[in-house]
């Protein structure tokens, strides 16, 4: 078991639990077992320098090399190791609100660290066998700006000219965090009338909170109805999500502007394999079966879909939450390419993002929630599958009850003392009626 690491790295309250001292043990227990040239990271929180310099200097003691990339998204990093590196340290709490910072480790494909491989590093961590090297071995730490190749490989994926053609006019809200070098400039290289909202880097997160909700995007849904822009952009801290507004200042959900990618991505390619997981809605799989798709369903986590769409050799992927994945591209969540593709999909289609998203396949979901004691999660998971015994069932993550044109999934909280039950159908009435459904299995088995 896990002590450490999370779903995807460490994340602390800066200073507080993450300190230098700590980042820099983290980071030699890591560089212990991946070895060689390191690239690192970080988002533009005020304690990202710092940590940083730690992680750098705890790479450095075990004999690795260190290569800085500066202020970036962590799918650049992703993508420079995958290129270049041995291994990457992204410093970034993603979406969580400024106090925190993190580290994603990633190994040599730029995809999150492997459990496994979380378990090795946390017994050299906790058992402190971290191999120092002698004064002649410590390695080398040097800078290197991949930002500008970043950007253009992301607009060598997409028809540049059909977008440049379009003339589209675009907000692109960074929230201050990692992309405001990356989107914007892709986003005016592809010939958009660019506005930008938030797109100081600032560790302060001024303009507002790092994670892109739709009660934290007003702002932007109003300078893309004042504008009259065809898009709103918006990503979280670390831009590995991105998720958008349409021209009537509409919060899209992630999973309609996934269905929009995928649609695209099928088409582009005629077919093939698309990730996501049991709890991503219906809709994805209804695109998949009408443009000659394969849907493969996994485990809830971009890191556990990252790592299928590599083994399956997958087109595309992603989750509900707006983060895409471009498997021959980046090996986790992107957002240059992901903002590039929405742009391509509208120049090409010459509608509106409404219209675009009125044509996918509607549904409705209900999520609800309950406190549950950690250990009597497992109780209630075999109470619930002894009870469901008539229905078809899907185990790989929770429970999820499969109904015609809807489904339940009743999950425990891998973090919290809670259980979390989310339902879809093609009614709202069903949909309630499924999530109420779900809930009394729960509570008849919490006392
Ligand atoms: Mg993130």
């Amino acid at each position: 078991m896990k002590q450490l690491f999370g779903t995807f790295g460490v994340r602390r309250v800066a200073n507080q639990v993450l300190t230098p001292e700590f980042a820099s043990k983290i980071a030699a227990a890591y560089g212990t077992k991946v070895k060689g040239t390191i690239a690192i990271g970080s988002d533009p929180r005020t304690s990202s320098e710092m940590i940083k310099h730690a992680v750098t200097a705890g790479l450095l003691s075990v004999g690795c090399n260190v290569v800085d990339l500066g202020t970036l998204p962590t799918p650049a990093v992703q993508y420079a190791v995958r290129q270049y590196y041995d291994g990457g340290i992204m410093v970034t709490a993603s979406h969580n609100p400024p106090k925190y910072n993190g580290l994603k480790l990633l190994d040599k494909d730029g995809i999150g660290t492997p459990d496994d491989l979380e378990e090795e590093i946390e017994d050299i961590y906790f058992n402190d066998k971290q191999e120092r090297v002698s004064w002649s071995q410590i390695g080398k730490a040097y800078k290197r700006n991949i930002t500008d190749e970043y950007i253009n490989e992301v607009i060598n994926r997409v028809d540049s000219e059909k977008i440049k053609e379009a003339k589209l006019k675009v907000v692109i809200d960074c929230g201050s965090g990692a992309a405001c070098d990356t989107t914007p400039y892709i986003v005016r290289k592809l010939g958009c009338e660019v506005t930008t909202l938030n797109c100081q880097p600032d560790g302060a997160f001024p303009g507002r909170n790092p994670e892109p909700t739709e009660d934290n995007l007003q702002d932007l849904i109003q300078v893309v109805k004042a504008v009259g822009a065809d898009i709103g952009i918006a990503h979280d801290g670390d831009a590995d999500r991105t998720i958008c507004i349409d021209e009537n200042g509409q919060f899209v959900f992630g999973d309609k502007s996934f269905a929009l990618v995928e649609k695209s991505m099928l088409e582009k390619n005629n077919g093939g394999k698309i990730v996501t997981t049991v709890a991503t809605s219906n809709a994805i799989r209804d695109i998949a079966l009408e443009n000659n798709g394969e849907i493969i369903l996994t485990k809830v986590g971009d890191l556990v879909v990252a790592r299928k769409l590599q083994e399956i050799n997958g087109l595309f992927g992603g989750e509900e939450n707006g983060g895409l994945i471009f498997p021959d591209f980046v090996y986790g969540r992107d957002s240059g390419l992901a903002t590039a593709m929405l742009l391509e999909i509208l120049a090409t289609s010459g509608k509106p993002l409404s219209e675009l998203i009125e044509e996918l396949p509607t549904y409705y979901s209900e999520k609800m929630k309950i406190e549950c004691a950690d250990d009597k999660k497992t109780i209630v998971a075999e109470g619930i599958l002894k009870e469901t015994t008539d229905y078809e069932v899907d185990t790989t993550d929770g429970v999820k009850i499969i109904v015609d044109d809807g489904w339940v999934i009743i999950r425990p909280s891998g973090t919290e003392p809670i259980y979390r039950c989310f339902s879809e159908a093609k009614t709202p009435e069903e949909a309630k009626r499924l999530v109420e459904f779900g809930m009394d299995l729960i509570k008849k088995y919490l006392d």
